[in-house]
């Protein structure tokens, strides 16, 4: 079935960051194989009882914004979180066709924002590898009203702090209970990207969605024709 947006009806374009607008397999990388060795090698703790530790604590906060918290995990594993995503820094890209996805939404009469989950500090890592933010027309990280996307506070927050009319708002993101989140809140089109980590074959979590934003260019011209 041919994915269809009716782009007069929106006014608000609102988009995840990581495995959304980026390849989810640097953030994937580090936190699902990575993370434990470099906190060996730091802290000199065995990588196995790294590994068991990190995920029990993991599952007690999934979904809350600590999942998401730089300085959380910096403090349970003892490093300078930043310091060690940095050394997989050089696997942070876009994902296929994003960056022609905002230049067409910039020539637009719509307006253009990221909401991450992502604490600041890592959204800035990432802004100094891929020029993310001279492309969109704001930035909002989750943690700046101290709830996750999946909370219904935190669209309360957005859509307050920017005077954005849900019904006139479309929102993209890989994480299916963002997704519903987003979909209770009101938001008029929500769209799952169902390829966010290039490494591995797109899957499908949710009921409408896209493997890659150039099936949604046709559309954008059309809708910037004169
Ligand atoms: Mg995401």
């Amino acid at each position: 079935m041919p994915f269809n947006i009716d782009w007069r009806s929106i006014d608000d374009v609102l988009l995840d960051m990581d495995g959304t607008l980026l390849d989810l397999h640097y953030d994937a990388t580090f936190w699902l194989n990575n993370v434990h060795s470099i906190v060996a090698n730091l802290t000199g703790e065995p990588e196995h009882a790294i590994q068991e530790r990190f995920h029990r604590e993991l599952k007690k906060h999934e979904g809350t914004l600590a999942w998401y918290c730089t300085d959380y995990w910096a403090d349970f594993f003892g490093i300078d979180l930043i310091e060690a995503k940095q050394q997989l820094a050089h696997l942070i890209r876009f994902r296929p066709h994003a960056e022609q996805f905002l230049q067409a939404l910039n020539s637009l009469p719509l307006r253009t924002l990221i909401a991450t989950n992502a604490h600041p500090d890592v959204i800035q890592l990432k802004l100094n590898v891929v020029p993310l933010a001279d492309m969109v027309d704001g930035i909002v990280s989750s943690h700046q009203y101290g709830v996750a996307k999946e909370h219904p506070d935190f669209w309360r927050a957005l859509f307050d702090e920017y005077a954005i009319n849900p019904d006139r708002a479309l929102f993209m993101d890989d994480s299916p209970k963002v997704l519903d989140a987003a979909d209770r809140a009101g938001v008029r089109e929500v769209v799952e990207i169902r390829h966010p980590n290039l490494s591995e074959p797109p899957r499908t979590t949710w009921r409408q969605g896209i493997d890659d934003f150039d099936v949604l260019f046709p559309g954008l011209e059309a809708f910037g024709r004169p």
